[in-house]
């Protein structure tokens, strides 16, 4: 089957939130360009610019990359996590004043002497600070949700920029200045030219570490943020934690532009780090292509070069001093969202065909390790007395059973009896209100789902939930999150290798045994919504479970489908895997199930073998005086 699962698929999904292609201007042109001679491209051009451009590009590329840094954390954080700030200059504020203030101050107190006078010092510092600072602040304002919290992050962002005017020892609103300039080995960053190679090393790290860490076991994780958090959580994945992550990791690379721009600038004030500015980075970010990392690269360019000239130009035509560029910008803004949601980077692809790079998946990644399994017959789930409420409404009303392992319970009943709502309970993908589960004899009260999953509770939905853009082999891989462990750091730095291709091997494994290899590599959106449902069991699977619940599996299968499907079910149970299944189809389910539990109206109405419940009178007036 490996052989199947051993073909080819492109690193950074086309169909993805992100993209590996890079393109520089400079390799227009027909045909099909490899990745590496794009970046190639791309990193010489980058190499030469100061030696060929006059100084005033110069610093315009300085610009540009220290707004692509801060952009860059943008299109991790809102692009790809969905989380909305317009913080992010303050974060640039902190990196500025820390090392404005260590590298100045005669004043330090005692503690802080060995800091004094050393920018690199004062970078660590800063980022420390940084990242304290943002741990605080995402702990506030990361739980809310819709549009509270960019309002949080406007409050946070404006009291950040109040403060640093605001403090004495900051020197107020004029500020700080005479920073000294940096030292690279004993090398000192003299003119505007040697700061450009360090700035561009800086983004280059964040751009490779961003992108390195989007396609890993972390990086799925953090693209379920955006629309995928109930799955996420329910294949054991903490989606808190992984939007911490994002705002740290953006948090820092913002500080790391303001440590620069102090000491390129040699001058520190506040108004650099309002929240205007912060807006302009979103806008960046936005203008760019928030989904992908080269667009916070394409963003800061077309912004800070725009801005330059607009500067130059309106006031000349307006006869006036004043920023009539954030009118333009305004509009710009308009018409992106209205033109190219994505941002110019996807059109600028488009223009530059790069070939994508092809990942070969390891057939002989060794296995991961699997859970022991509890021993056929026993009983591995028992939910007693499970009641929830939606308000008024009683969809589950104390209701009661039990799994074993190596057996198919089959849960049936009209339309809105009450199936999917104790999925959910016993998943605590939406909690009982009253009642007792226990999974493997541990009660699961306390538990959340992605606690469940990690003891070996897998599920698929019944609202299939896929993140359709990503290939189909990447959500399954998800559902394989808890068995790596390989943390940020790794994957930034690409030290996660080996379980990666562990992983994606596993996923694959899953991916031919439910039939659907062919389909490997495609978005899962563009299959069929049968077949949708079918990678979500492969993802469930993947997760290597004792215990399955499958919410109308069949819905939308074909005869040779469903038959496919149920010799599936059937080799799993072999396996002493238990399976808790929903299912109208009443061939599909009666030929399969080992025991039945009918529920209407939230209640049981009756349990037992196949043929036992089919004669069932209540069971019959059920679905004879109830639905289709
Ligand atoms: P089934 O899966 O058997 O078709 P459900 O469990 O989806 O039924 O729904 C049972 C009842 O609970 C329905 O009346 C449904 O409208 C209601 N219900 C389910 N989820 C919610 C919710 N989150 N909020 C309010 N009502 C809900
Ligand atoms: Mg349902």
């Amino acid at each position: 089957m490996l052989s199947e699962a051993s073909s080819s698929f492109p690193t950074w999904h086309s169909g993805s939130a992100t993209t590996t292609s890079c393109v520089t201007p400079s390799a227009a042109g027909k045909g099909w360009i490899s990745p590496r001679l794009a970046l190639a491209v791309f990193l010489a051009v980058l190499l030469l610019a100061p030696l060929v451009l006059p100084e005033f590009y110069v610093t315009l590329l300085n610009y540009v990359g220290l707004s692509a840094l801060v952009a860059l954390g943008l299109v991790l954080l809102t692009g790809v996590g969905g989380l909305t700030s317009f913080g992010q200059a303050a974060f640039v504020g902190l990196g500025a004043y820390t090392t404005a203030w260590l590298t100045t101050s005669t004043e330090l107190p005692s503690w802080l002497a060995f800091a004094a006078g050393s920018p690199w010092v004062a970078l660590l510092l800063g980022l420390v600070i940084t990242a304290a600072i943002a741990l605080f602040l995402g702990s506030v304002t990361l739980k809310l949700s819709g549009h509270y919290l960019p309002l949080g992050t406007m409050a946070w962002g404006i009291s950040l920029f109040f403060l640093f005017g605001n403090m004495e020892f900051l020197g107020g609103h004029s500020g700080i200045s005479s920073l000294p300039s940096i030292q690279v080995l004993g090398f000192e960053l003299a003119d505007n030219r040697h700061y450009y190679y360090l700035v561009w090393v800086f983004v280059l790290a964040a751009l490779f570490t961003t992108k390195n860490l989007l396609d890993s076991r972390e990086g799925r994780a953090i693209r379920a943020l955006k629309g995928g958090v109930v799955m996420a959580e329910a294949m054991g994945v903490n989606t808190s934690r992984a939007r911490m992550v994002i705002f740290l990791f953006a948090a820092l690379q913002a500080c790391a532009a303001g440590w620069l721009y102090a000491h390129l600038q040699r001058f520190v004030n506040p108004t650099p780090f309002g929240l205007n500015i912060g807006i302009e980075y979103l806008f960046m970010a936005v203008v760019g292509g928030a989904g992908q990392v080269w667009g916070a690269l394409v963003g800061a360019g077309v912004i800070t070069v725009l801005k330059q000239w607009l500067q130059d130009i309106l006031p000349k035509l307006f006869g006036s001093a004043g920023q009539f560029e954030v009118i333009v910008f305004g509009l710009l803004m308009i018409v992106v969202l209205h033109k190219a949601r994505e941002g110019l980077w996807p059109l600028l692809a488009r223009l530059v065909p790069v070939k994508r790079d092809n990942k070969v998946i390891d057939p002989k990644a060794e296995p991961l390790p699997k859970k022991p399994q509890p021993p056929h017959g026993e009983v591995i789930l028992e939910a007693k007395a499970v009641t929830r409420k939606f308000g008024g409404l009683v969809a589950n009303n104390n209701m009661s059973l039990h799994v074993e392992a190596g057996e198919i319970l089959a849960l049936i009943g009209p339309n809105g009896a009450g199936k999917s709502t104790m999925f959910n309970c016993i998943s605590a993908v939406n909690p009982a209100s009253e009642g007792k589960i226990e999974f493997l004899g541990e009660s699961t009260a306390a538990m959340v789902s992605r606690d469940i999953a990690r003891r070996g509770m897998s599920r698929t939905f019944q609202h299939v939930r896929l993140l359709g853009q990503m290939s189909v082999i990447e959500n399954v891989a998800i559902g394989a999150h808890l068995r790596g462990s390989k943390g940020v750091i790794a994957a930034a730095l690409r030290l996660d290798r080996v379980e990666e291709n562990r992983l994606l091997a596993e996923a694959a494994r899953q991916i031919a045994r439910v039939g659907l290899a062919e389909h490997m590599f495609d978005p899962a959106g563009s299959l069929a919504l049968g077949q949708q449902r079918i990678v979500e069991i492969a993802r469930a699977l993947a997760s290597d479970p004792c215990l399955l619940l499958l919410d109308e599996p069949a819905a939308g299968l074909r005869y040779q489908e469903k038959q496919a499907l149920a010799e599936l079910l059937r080799k799993l149970r072999a396996e002493g895997m238990g399976i808790l299944l929903v299912e109208h189809d009443m061939d599909f389910v009666m030929g399969l199930a080992d025991r039945v539990v009918v529920m209407e109206f939230g209640e049981k109405i009756a349990e037992g073998l196949p043929e036992q419940v089919q004669q069932n009178p209540k069971v019959l007036e059920a679905y004879l005086g109830g639905v289709e």
